[in-house]
């Protein structure tokens, strides 16, 4: 959608100053794709991109809450407005902040009227969590205005409920973790069945390249994207691993990652569903095999070759088995892996696919002339602008030169 390139002031916007300011980062996953709501492993990272929520809260009685968001569409009001209390789907970015007042009062907090500010630099739609970077920025703020007695987890786990439950998008527990905890420099190893999470440090050999396809995908059912991408397509998969569970006697995927004689079994399921399993199971052990290999001290090439050989297999397993790439990102990701920069067939698509960016592990210091090489080829290849999110380009004070 296409936004306002500039965003007022708060007081401009609200005539006073905000009392609170929150923010949340958003992510990429590195690997552990659509294993969440298979209650797999995940193995998200930070990204520098945030999303910051000013709030403002009006006296118990005002029940008024007025939102403003840098990232509105151009034909929005300045300042969106609601009744606390009288929180009604739209299908537009207001559901995510209607969503999280509905969600506490029924938890039982007294919410007063609330101003609110929204300003990210997140790109939407571009499997980095710009939702779940909004979700968690706005908890946060609330619960430093009100004084709330919420954990981290319990955050992610009010997130998720807001985007099942009033959005409409049937994600799972990933994001919402990720932007809550992680940090950059460190992934977070996440087992999404009971929350128990690690961090590990990414090894300082490699540097992480993010590039956005210019391909934008939605997993709710916001009448503002502009996608030609069908939305329905993550619901279509997570239908299928409830089907193929089901069919395999289990409550959900995660159940056959131990058990290896499951593999007759699950050969003969009709296809697709064959195959998705069996993307949900690889990809579940290629998060174990990365993690083993990040906690060691120091990675030795071979180590970074095998890492590269994770994320490579990874790509081919969302591509070819589990269908969530597109022409267009097959490109990206085998520019990638070519380039000369990249850890060799280090790249994979992130996040829930259809669309939206690729990661890709550079060695240390070819980052960003990689990443701007890829970038100028996959344009010319397939005429869909690329944007590198990460690396940030660095500001040279001296020269005035970005590199
Ligand atoms: P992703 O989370 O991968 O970026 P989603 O489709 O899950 O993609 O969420 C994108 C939607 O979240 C946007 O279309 C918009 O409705 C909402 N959103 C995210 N960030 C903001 C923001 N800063 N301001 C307003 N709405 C936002
Ligand atoms: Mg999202």
């Amino acid at each position: 959608m296409r936004s306002r390139p500039w965003a007022p002031a708060f007081p401009t916007l609200f005539g006073a100053p905000p009392s609170t300011v929150a923010t949340a980062p958003g992510r990429v996953n590195l690997l552990g794709e659509h294993t969440d709501y298979n209650l797999g492993w995940v193995l998200p990272t930070a990204i520098p991109q945030r999303t910051q929520v000013e709030l403002r809260l009006h006296s118990p009685e005002q029940r008024r809450v007025r939102v403003s968001s840098s990232a509105a569409p151009l034909d929005d009001p300045q300042v969106s407005e609601y009744r606390l209390g009288h929180e009604t789907p739209t299908h537009r970015w207001l559901d995510y902040v209607q969503g999280v007042t509905q969600i506490l009062q029924r938890e039982g907090v007294a919410l007063p009227g609330l101003d609110l500010r929204i300003t990210s630099d997140v790109p939407l739609g571009s499997g980095l969590s710009s939702s779940a970077a909004l979700l968690v920025a706005l908890f946060r703020a609330l619960k430093q205005a009100l004084a709330l007695s919420l954990s981290d987890v319990a955050i992610a786990r009010l997130c998720q409920r807001v985007e099942n439950d009033f959005v409409g998008a049937p994600v799972g527990i990933l994001d919402p973790m990720a932007c809550g905890l992680c940090q950059p420099g460190q992934a977070l190893f996440l087992d999404t069945r009971d929350l128990s999470y690690q961090t590990v440090p990414l090894p300082s050999a490699v540097e992480l390249v993010v590039i956005h396809s210019g391909i934008v995908h939605s997993h709710g059912r916001d009448a503002n994207h502009t996608t030609d991408e069908p939305v329905a397509d993550y619901r279509v998969r997570r239908g299928e691993c409830e089907q193929a569970a089901a069919l395999l006697g289990c409550t959900s995927l995660r159940q056959l990652q131990e058990d290896r004689t499951a593999d007759a079994r699950i050969a003969a399921l009709p296809a697709p569903l064959a195959a998705r399993v069996r993307h949900v199971r690889s990809e579940n052990d290629r998060v174990l095999q990365a993690v083993a290999l990040l906690q060691k001290n120091t990675l030795s090439d071979e180590d970074l070759h095998a890492l590269a050989g994770l994320f490579a297999a990874s790509h081919r397993s969302q591509s070819e088995d589990y269908q969530v790439s597109l022409p267009a990102i097959d490109v990206l990701v085998a520019l990638s892996g070519s380039d000369p920069g990249i850890v060799p067939g280090a790249a994979r698509l992130t996040g829930g696919g259809f669309g939206g960016s690729i990661v890709a592990l550079a060695r240390s210091g070819h980052g960003f002339a990689a990443a701007a090489r890829i970038a100028a080829a996959y344009q010319n290849a397939t005429g869909h602008p690329a944007t590198i999110l990460v690396p940030q380009a660095a500001f040279d004070p001296k020269t005035g030169e970005q590199p």
